[in-house]
């Protein structure tokens, strides 16, 4: 038989699902782990929204809707981003998509070409490698350390600029550091980006989720050149805990909105009927349940941040936003534990799963070898016991 596409061939299976994907099993297997992996709201999506998904249903609202969204929804969306970013688009210029995951696919297929290059800034989330991999552009990968705070400088990214460069990711706050850019930062990084001609996907997902009052800019809000520039990509996943219910939408100028609108209409049409409707409900309804997922998340924090630091052999820095920690394993590579030379950040998690039953994301295929990242989107119990763990995995090793 003729090979497969070879594009296809190179894609890797999603590192969070699938460590997702083994602890769940694990669990139902009976074992007793606790997980650290996914990074979705522990949180149940609240009830206004369930309702308004039941009324959908009950009102066979069950039919295809137009391929962007519901003008319902779109309309909410640009509500929401002028309430709560502070930029406005009309609603024709949001195109939802089934999960953000998805509007970053729609995005990158609407803006390059094969061999187009986009800067990507290390530690990235997994599927920005991937997916910059899928539609045939080559990513240039910037690493932005410990000690620059994870973050991306504008010497560094002005550096990575070359003929071919098409476009930056731009994830703030940042799955999996957690870290999140100032106002000043995003200025730097957006005057280069528009001076080279370059679209910015500013992935804003986690905007809602950010702690000790620190200030969110979004990206599009800075200029109208910037936002001219941009594809803000957002959705209902983190700020309402609907994971399950795949709706993400993007924002940008109106004929990218036009294309990444074509593109899904002969790719997977509009997003489930339904779940459009509650996201209707959960952009328009009571936000005081997001305070108090936020208040949640920080206390959370805070105590994984100052625990993991007493334990010796690893660390961490303390995160703005989003929920995730980036532990450090450097110190550990080289190390023999539980039998188990200690290599890279997956021989280390791959330990910690079968010694410790604590299931956490090594961080290689994030660009960042030496981490594995814990995300806090787990109840306080687990925390502790998680942790307890770790120090005991330790003790034994
Ligand atoms: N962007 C980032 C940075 C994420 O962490 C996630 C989590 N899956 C997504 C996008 C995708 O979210 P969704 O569930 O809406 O596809
Ligand atoms: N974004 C989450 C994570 O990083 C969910 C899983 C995924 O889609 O990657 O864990």
């Amino acid at each position: 038989m003729k090979d497969l596409s070879h594009i296809a061939q190179s894609v890797h299976a999603s590192t969070t699902l699938t460590i997702d994907a083994m602890f769940k099993q694990m669990k139902a297997d009976g074992v007793d782990v606790i997980g650290f992996g996914a990074g979705e709201p522990d949180f149940d999506t609240p009830e206004h929204i369930k309702n308004a998904a039941i009324a959908a249903i009950k009102d066979n609202f069950t039919r295809y809707t137009p391929t962007p969204g519901i003008m319902d929804l779109r309309q909410a969306a640009a509500d929401r981003l002028k309430a709560d970013c502070g930029v406005s688009y009309e609603p024709t210029q949001i195109v939802v998509a089934s999960g953000a995951k998805h509007s970053l696919y729609i995005a990158l297929r609407t803006l390059v070409n094969p061999g187009d290059e986009v800067i990507l800034p290390a530690p990235y989330w997994v599927s920005y490698r991937e997916l910059i991999e899928m539609v045939g552009a080559v990513p240039v990968i910037v690493t932005a350390g410990e000690a620059e705070d994870f973050k991306l400088t504008a010497a560094k990214l002005e550096a990575a600029i070359t003929p071919k460069t098409k476009a930056i990711i731009l994830n703030n706050p940042s799955n999996p550091t957690g870290m999140m850019y100032s106002r000043e930062d995003l200025i730097a990084l957006t005057d280069i980006c528009v001076r080279h001609d370059l679209y910015i996907i500013a992935d804003e997902i986690y905007y809602r989720l950010v702690y000790d009052g620190a200030v969110f800019t979004s990206i599009p809000s800075l200029s109208p050149e910037v936002k001219e520039h941009t594809i803000l990509v957002n959705g209902v996943s983190k700020s309402y805990a609907m994971t399950g219910w795949r709706i993400g939408y993007a924002a940008a100028n109106g004929k990218i909105a036009k294309v990444m609108s074509n593109y899904l209409s002969h790719s997977t049409s509009a997003p489930c009927s339904i779940a459009q409707k509650a996201a209707v409900a959960a952009l328009c309804g009571p936000q005081e349940g997001i305070r108090a997922m936020q208040a949640a998340f920080q206390e959370r924090r805070d105590y994984l941040v100052s625990r993991m630091n007493r334990i010796p052999g690893v660390s961490c820095i303390k995160p703005q936003g989003a929920f995730y920690v980036m532990m450090n394993i450097r110190p550990l590579v080289g190390t023999t534990l539980h039998g188990v030379k200690i290599e890279s950040a997956d021989d280390f998690a791959d330990a910690l799963l079968k010694f410790g039953l604590v299931a956490v994301v090594p961080c290689g295929g994030f660009g960042a070898p030496d981490f594995v990242r814990w995300s806090y989107a787990t109840s306080m119990e687990n925390i502790k016991a998680g942790l307890d763990r770790l120090e005991k995995f330790f003790a034994e090793g």
